[in-house]
């Protein structure tokens, strides 16, 4: 890697600006894409219709990459290079993934990528092979490619950079100490989907280190409410699922990896992790997005999908502050979108035929 610092602006680099609560003794930061600092959008017609006055959307798909995994792999490759690091890998559904070999591109370092067979959703996989990543793709779920990716890094080949490296659950942190300063407080509840279990994990530490530090006006800490796709919901159902199924690629996770740490996240914060239905999260992926126009993919719509449901069913009241956080982009997975694409058919250009058909 060359000698100069990579420098980004606007914003400040994450990194710098959380520096005192990440930084070990002073380390350098030299990689940066511009993670972070995602908007937090107040709701308002989404809200209305949920029964929600204050519903905020954090929307991780403006990261560098489109997802959250910005967030703590740029903590894991600026370490991972520190260290010296030859290689990095990861097992992955598709985003961390794409995150990986982007910022293993930026620190000059080769990146492979384990990937389960079956289905990835096709912006993702675009993403890693643009970047130069290389590919593996292993005939088995998700759970044993990172059974394999652990050995591999046991093995000094390489840095795994999944979220068994605590570095990334430490820089996940972030999102919860922006939803903070952006709101000058903590939520009374935050929703988001779960899948390996890291999020929700790095969320609730994020939350209870900004409160232990004095950075909470008032001190307070969420509900941390996570939610799986029904097919795919070991935590909800108390045991590993063999063969997850869901429309939702990115939670499709049948024996989560921060298994522990989601539990301990739902129990001390009094929250709750439940199930919702593909149908449902397709449902609210799209109320989302013609709402309020934004457009998140099918796993981050999990989230607002039970906090609709808890609304519905007063569970949640409708002056509560919820945060709920979309976490990837729309158009990573475009084919899980169902519009009329594929039924248009060309008509005269003419105007008279323009208007009939817009029926005006
Ligand atoms: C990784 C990911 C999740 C799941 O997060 P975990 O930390 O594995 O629970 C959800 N949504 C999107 C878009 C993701 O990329």
């Amino acid at each position: 890697m060359s000698s100069y610092t990579r420098r980004v602006t606007p914003p400040q680099p994450l990194l710098e600006r959380y520096r005192d609560l990440l930084a070990r003794d002073g380390e350098p930061f030299p990689i940066s894409l511009g993670e972070g600092a995602t908007p937090l959008i107040h709701a308002r017609r989404l809200g209305a219709e949920l029964g929600l006055a204050h519903l905020y959307l954090k929307f991780e798909g403006t990261n560098p990459t489109g997802s959250f995994k910005d967030r703590g792999m740029v903590l894991a490759v600026n370490r991972a290079v520190g260290a010296g690091a030859r290689a990095i890998v990861c097992a992955s559904t598709g985003n961390t993934s794409a995150s990986a070999a982007a910022y293993a591109a930026a620190a000059g370092l080769p990146c492979h990528v384990i990937l389960p067979a079956g289905k990835v959703a096709r912006g993702k996989l675009a993403q890693a092979l643009a970047a130069g990543a290389r590919l593996v793709m292993v005939d088995g779920n998700f759970d044993a490619a990172l059974t394999a990716v652990r050995r591999l890094g046991e093995d000094g080949l390489a840095v795994v950079v999944n979220s068994i490296n605590p570095d990334r659950l430490e820089g996940q942190q972030t999102g919860a100490w922006e939803v903070v300063d952006a709101l000058g407080r903590a939520p009374d509840a935050l929703a988001l989907p779960v899948g390996n279990a890291g999020n929700i994990t790095a969320y609730w530490r994020g939350f209870g280190r900004y409160a232990d530090e004095g950075r909470t006006p008032g001190n307070g800490r969420p509900r941390m409410l996570g939610f799986q796709a029904d097919g795919a919901a070991p935590i909800v159902r108390g045991e590993p699922i063999e063969a997850p199924e869901t429309v939702a690629t990115a939670i499709r996770i049948g024996n989560p990896a921060s298994w522990d740490g989601a539990v301990a996240a739902r129990d001390d914060s009094g929250g709750l992790i439940e199930m919702v239905t593909d149908e449902e999260i397709l449902t609210v992926q799209r109320m989302i997005v013609q709402l309020e126009g934004v457009f998140c993919e099918p796993a981050s719509a999990a989230g607002v999908a039970g906090v609709r449901r808890l609304a519905a069913e007063r569970r949640i009241g409708p002056a509560e502050v919820v945060v709920c956080v979309l976490t990837g982009h729309g158009l990573k997975d475009p084919d899980a979108v169902q519009g009329e694409e594929g039924t248009l058919v060309p008509i005269p250009a003419d105007l008279g035929s323009i208007r009939e058909a817009m029926e005006l």
